[in-house]
Order: C-alpha cells, then sequence, then structure tokens
C-alpha cells in the first residue's frame, strides 16, 4: 500500500476570530470529550488503514486546544492505523496562548516533531483587532517552549494587508517574525470571507483595508526580507530554511492523495474528494450510530484533476513539468515575463507571482 498524507482536524478553538471562516468552534467540556473519542474511532476503524502515513498534520481550529492526553490519544490512533514511515513529518499547529512548556514536552514525547505557532502579527492592537487569545510576547515565549521541548521544525504564520496596517508596521512585523530564527514561514494576505465579523464590518466600511498598491508592496516586502534572512520561497506564500520545507503542504501543493479525518476533514482519495460532517455534534453522533461521515463527495473528472494539478503545482518554485502543456500558452507568457522556463518545468517569476491564477488558467 502507497503512502499517504494523513489530516487530522481539531475544530476547537478559545474563540472566534473575526476573520476566521474555517471550521471551528467556541466550545469546551463534554462535547470536546465526545468529539476527540469519536476521532479515535473514525481513525481506529478507517477503510485505509494499513496505508502508511507519509506525513501527519493536525489543523483546525486549535488543536492545542485539546489537552495533551488528547493529542497523545490521537496522534496514537493514527500511528497505529497508518504506520508513519521513516523520517515522517508529524506536525501540529498550535496557537501561542493554548501552549507552554509541558505541552510541547508531552506533544514532543507523543511523537510530533514540527509545530506550526499562528502567530499572525507581533502588534497587541492588530492581534486585539483580529480577536486573537494571544499577545505578542507569547509568541517568542512559545518558539522557545518548542525549541527545549526537542522541536528542530518551527513555523511561524503571519497575515498581512490587515485593518489600518502600513507598510512599516508590517514591517516591523517581519522583523520580529526573523528575529525568532524559525525554520518555516507562511506569510499569507489577509482576505475577507462571508459569514464573518470582518466581512460585516468592511460592508460598513469599518475596516480600513490596505489597497491593492500597499498589498504588492508587503508582498514584495516580504520576499526580499525572507532571502535576506536565508529563507527559500518555496511556495508563493512559504519560506523556509534548506530541507524544512513542510512536507504536509507539498503533498496538497503536488495534488498527492491525502486522507482527512475528524469534524469537517476533506480527504482526497484516487478520483473521490469527501467532506466529513461540520458540526461536532453531528459528526459524534454519526460516528456513533455508524451513519456515513460525509456531507459532500465529489467524483473529479481528469478534467478537473489536471486543472487543480496545474492551479497548486504552480505555486510551488519547483513548478510544472511541460510535458503536459500547451507550448504556445507558455510561449504567451513568457513574453509576458510571467513564467520561466528550466529545461523540462516552467515555473512564475517573481512577477508572475502576483499573476498565478491568471498563469493557471492560460495553461489550462
Ligand atoms: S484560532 Fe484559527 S481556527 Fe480558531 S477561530 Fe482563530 S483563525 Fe479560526
Amino acid at each position: 500500500m502507497s503512502p499517504v498524507a494523513v489530516y487530522v482536524h481539531a475544530p476547537f478553538c478559545p474563540s472566534k476570530c473575526g476573520y476566521c471562516d474555517f471550521n471551528s468552534y467556541a466550545m469546551s467540556g463534554q462535547i470536546v470529550d465526545d468529539t476527540v473519542a469519536a476521532t479515535i474511532k473514525e481513525i481506529r476503524s478507517s477503510p485505509w488503514g494499513g496505508r502508511p502515513a507519509k506525513t501527519i498534520f493536525f489543523g483546525g481550529g486549535t488543536p492545542t486546544f485539546l489537552s495533551a492526553d488528547h493529542l497523545h490519544s490521537i496522534l496514537d490512533a493514527v500511528i497505529s492505523t497508518h504506520p508513519p514511515i521513516e523520517g515522517c513529518e508529524i506536525s501540529s499547529e498550535a496557537n501561542p496562548g493554548t501552549v507552554d512548556a509541558s505541552k510541547f514536552k508531552s506533544m514532543r514525547q507523543s511523537g510530533f516533531n514540527r509545530i506550526s505557532l499562528g502567530a499572525q502579527s507581533f502588534v497587541p492592537e492588530e492581534l486585539a483587532r483580529l480577536g486573537r487569545v494571544h499577545g505578542p510576547t507569547e509568541i517568542g515565549r512559545a518558539v522557545l517552549a518548542a525549541r527545549d521541548a526537542g522541536f528542530t521544525n518551527v513555523n511561524i504564520d503571519l497575515m498581512f494587508a490587515l485593518p489600518g496596517q502600513s507598510l512599516r508596521v508590517w514591517e516591523q512585523n517581519l522583523e520580529a517574525a526573523l528575529s525568532l530564527n524559525t525554520d518555516h514561514l507562511s506569510l499569507y494576505c489577509l482576505t475577507i470571507e462571508p459569514n464573518t465579523r470582518f466581512y460585516k464590518l468592511n460592508l460598513k466600511g469599518m475596516l480600513d483595508l490596505p489597497d491593492d498598491e500597499q498589498q504588492v508592496s508587503m508582498y514584495e516586502m516580504a520576499c526580499a526580507m525572507t532571502a535576506a534572512a536565508g529563507l527559500d520561497q518555496y511556495e508563493i506564500s512559504n519560506f523556509a530554511k534548506p530541507s524544512m520545507q513542510s512536507q504536509h503542504n507539498l503533498c496538497y501543493w503536488r495534488c498527492e492523495e491525502y486522507l482527512g479525518y475528524g469534524p469537517g476533514a476533506v480527504g482526497r482519495v484516487g478520483d473521490t474528494r469527501y467532506t466529513n460532517l461540520k458540526h461536532p455534534s453531528r459528526y459524534e453522533s454519526a460516528v456513533s450510530s455508524g451513519e456515513k461521515l460525509w456531507c459532500e463527495e465529489e467524483r473529479l473528472d481528469e478534467t478537473t484533476l489536471r486543472l487543480e494539478r496545474i492551479m497548486l503545482g504552480i505555486r510551488l518554485q519547483e513548478g510544472l513539468g511541460t510535458g503536459c502543456l500547451d507550448l504556445d500558452s507558455i510561449h504567451g507568457l513568457e513574453a509576458k515575463g510571467w513564467v520561466e522556463r528550466r529545461t523540462d518545468r516552467i515555473r512564475l517569476t517573481p512577477e508572475g507571482r502576483h499573476f498565478c491564477s491568471e498563469v493557471a488558467l492560460a495553461l489550462a
């Protein structure tokens, strides 16, 4: 059986951030225990049991909102169901406000070997406006605690183009993140999603968002500062020290198969993409009664899979093989200065990174 990426969704958070449209719930108590038990049951009765894990990733929500015992029990179920291959990356997202030295030590002992910290900003006013439960000092403390616990692979997530953010403040955020000398940085532009508090505020004109030109300047500043710090931009929004790329996310960008467990988790096996029931109570009761867990199921035809391979693969610095691409389209994009060719592959140029969707559509 071929190795596969394994994702576990932990849907709980201490509170709901203003910009968040993830499948996350500010819930605690019995529902958390019941959902953890259901997730373990789902994993242990997986139809794909026995397939080795190529990577394991706990995301959310806030996985570290769960207790160390909960995290250990779920990871134990994953490891017994999907024996990890040699050197398997085992990551967990972590909110700096929900971790301490003892939790990181327990997680390390359980087998986690990578931590992805959702920092988002180092400015107290920005963090408060986003609705984050942590302050800037907790970010540095969390990195140190992770290092002390033995994590040699640590990522920080930051967001830019936040309400009211100037280029200078973004630069300070980048400086603060780089000073922590983590192995990986993920830098995402804030997007305003429907069904969020920020969406309503934006409709009322109350967000004061940086315009497109400012967003481009912020992105270019991020590319320049990370490069100067020795981080390699291996994906449009992701930067890593040598050999510290996120192996799990590479599986997504390379359009490989992945399994998803937990409420709202998405998986793709062969030509089928599925989404589990999203609400923890619905999910838990379906697991208990043995009902079908999927609330969405999609058959992906070859045209859709090809489009996804192009849209995801072009984001990577390694780019796409030219074998199955139309040469005229490639010439047109080269003429615009958006892609460059390296033997039998093409990749985005720095300018082309601003036109990723247009490039993908032209190649599809
Ligand atoms: S911590 Fe993450 S998942 Fe939870 S509410 Fe905030 S943005 Fe959403």
